[in-house]
């Protein structure tokens, strides 16, 4: 018995099951949706990409850093734990700006880092 097989593809834009010459190459969106003055113009909006290796770790430092900044402002009285907590949460949370190049939170940190730092010592 011979098993005939007609290779088509679910549209993850109107969720139709299609055959496969209605798909570009590779293309999860039929032709007829991605030719949607609307499809279209998300698609010059959007650019989709993934984050590459250095910028995960720095997301994650990011939030670590977050964290420690967030609680700084409490641990102040305590002895001046506070002050290690910003230095560290600044030094932390740079490399993630530095990455996604918000130049204007950079800053932010180095001055965090300046002003506290020099409050440590
Ligand atoms: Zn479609």
């Amino acid at each position: 018995m011979k098993m005939t097989t007609i290779e088509r593809r679910i549209c993850n834009k109107c969720h139709q099951n299609k055959k496969l010459s209605k798909f570009r190459d590779n293309k999860m969106t039929c032709l007829k949706c991605e030719y949607r003055f609307s499809q279209r113009l998300m698609r010059t909006l959007v650019k989709q990409r993934r984050l590459s290796p250095i910028e995960r770790i720095a997301n994650r430092l990011g939030y670590m850093g977050s964290g420690f900044i967030m609680m700084s402002p409490y641990l102040i009285t305590y002895d001046n734990i506070g002050y290690i907590t910003y230095v560290t949460g600044a030094l932390l949370s740079i490399p993630q700006v530095w990455v996604g190049k918000q130049w204007n939170i950079v800053i932010v940190n180095i001055n965090l880092l300046i002003g506290y730092g020099t409050r440590l010592f």
